[in-house]
């Protein structure tokens, strides 16, 4: 027994050295808004279309809900569903009446608002040098929770000036240089608001989007980087266009009761001022139900896992696929929208990765934007944290 218990000892004293001696990989995260899964498949994405080749694809990516940017980014960096890492919407007030809005550039610095761990965090307390050009919840003011090297974000900001970007933090000396690097597009997003899922436009930006994708490899190989690269292509959400009748206003059926809305055009979340009045609203809605559904915060179902946070409205409604929700008068008129039901296809979003820790010419299903998280613990073969609603068991096949 004793004889057993040094040969393993000695074969342990063996693989450990050579495993803390295993180079780091590279990782290039790349998220391009509310590029639906169908955007890929209309023959317009060459450069896509070569990564499916080489690399690993699939069907769809499914956001978690609500499908909406914040949130999602923040489901992706940190494996947990936004109920649990705190950004339950682009804009949400807490408890004491504090407000987070993605536009308020002292909120999303404040750490406060982020419950989960980022994966830049997990990073650098493994000695991994981490990047961003943009990505949500990046700016945070305490240093140890954000990327060693970020961005401001600019919504302007050329196309040019971030592919630069990046290849100028590849070519920072070795001890300088960052390993885990994210990159964000807002065009599809924006543009499928404006013009609709099906418009000349959306094209247009979609090949647009495919090519700097070209561009950007093909940089990466002139600075002799393409074998040692690891890129996930992903989005946040697909997108829906809106119906010419599918405006539903919501204070024309709650009628003169004063509440505290949170309203966006999938899920309005409303709180009457007077609690008594809860279950006066809900029934107003209930009534009306027609094209949305409406539930009291503990009805929303299981399947959403959208009903613990604390800062959840006691009342939720959740629009129908294609219907707008708004609140009173709204001059914001966006002809396609996100945010509703997060397993309804339209609101799949796309998943391409190529290096060489993927598979090659590999195919698969649906994939889970919480299981990225655990993906890049696995592929930097760090310990990443437990409390999370991401699982390597549903992703891990599609690594070599
Ligand atoms: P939405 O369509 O409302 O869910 O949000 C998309 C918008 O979020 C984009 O058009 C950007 O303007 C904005 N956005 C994305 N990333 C950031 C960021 N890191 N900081 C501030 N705003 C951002
Ligand atoms: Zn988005
Ligand atoms: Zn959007």
């Amino acid at each position: 027994m004793k004889k057993l218990f040094n040969v393993l000892l000695f074969v342990l004293f063996c693989i450990l050295p050579i495993k803390a001696s295993e180079p780091q990989p590279y990782v290039l995260l790349i998220s391009l808004d509310g590029f639906r899964w169908d955007y890929a498949e209309r023959g317009i994405t060459p450069n896509l279309d070569k990564i499916k080749q080489e690399g690993v694809s699939a069907l769809s990516f499914k956001p978690s809900f609500p499908s909406i940017t914040f949130p999602n980014h923040l489901s992706i960096i940190t494996g947990m569903y936004p109920q649990n890492h705190g950004l339950i919407s682009n804009f949400f007030e807490n408890l004491y009446g504090e407000r987070y809005r993605l536009s308020d550039s002292n909120a999303v610095k404040n750490p406060v608002w982020y419950w989960g761990e980022a994966f830049w965090e997990t990073a650098r307390r493994h000695k991994i040098i981490t990047a961003s050009y943009y990505w949500p919840g990046s700016e945070v003011w305490d240093e140890n929770r954000r990327p060693n090297y970020y961005k401001a974000y600019n919504h302007d900001e050329p196309h040019e000036n971030k592919i630069n970007g990046i290849i100028e933090w590849l070519k920072l000396p070795y001890n300088e240089r960052p390993h885990f690097i994210t990159l964000y597009f807002h065009d599809t997003d924006s543009e499928g608001h404006k013009y609709g899922t099906y418009s000349r436009q959306i094209d247009s930006t979609v090949a647009v989007l495919d090519s700097l994708i070209g561009v950007l490899r093909q940089k990466i190989e002139l600075i002799g980087m393409k074998d040692s690269i690891n890129i996930i292509i992903l989005s946040d959400h697909g997108m829906t266009n809106i119906r010419q009748d599918g405006i539903i206003n919501i204070k024309d059926i709650i009628g003169e009761i004063e509440c505290e809305v949170n309203s966006s055009s999938a899920i309005t979340m409303i709180k009457p001022k007077d609690e008594k009045n809860i279950e006066l609203v809900y029934n107003r809605l209930k009534k009306a139900e027609r094209n949305y559904k409406v539930y009291y915060k503990s009805e929303v179902p299981a399947y959403w896992s959208f009903n613990k946070n604390p800062y959840i409205y006691p009342i939720v409604v959740v629009a129908d696929i294609g219907f707008k929700l708004i609140y009173g008068k709204s001059t914001y008129n966006a002809v396609a929208e996100h945010g509703y039901d997060s397993h309804h296809i339209d609101m799949h979003g796309i998943f391409f990765a190529v290096g060489n820790k993927f598979k090659q010419n590999y195919r698969v299903g649906t994939l889970e934007n919480v299981d990225i998280y655990p993906l890049l613990c696995e592929i930097f073969k760090i310990d990443g944290r437990s409390n999370i609603d991401g699982n390597i068991n549903r992703i891990k096949y599609i690594l070599e």
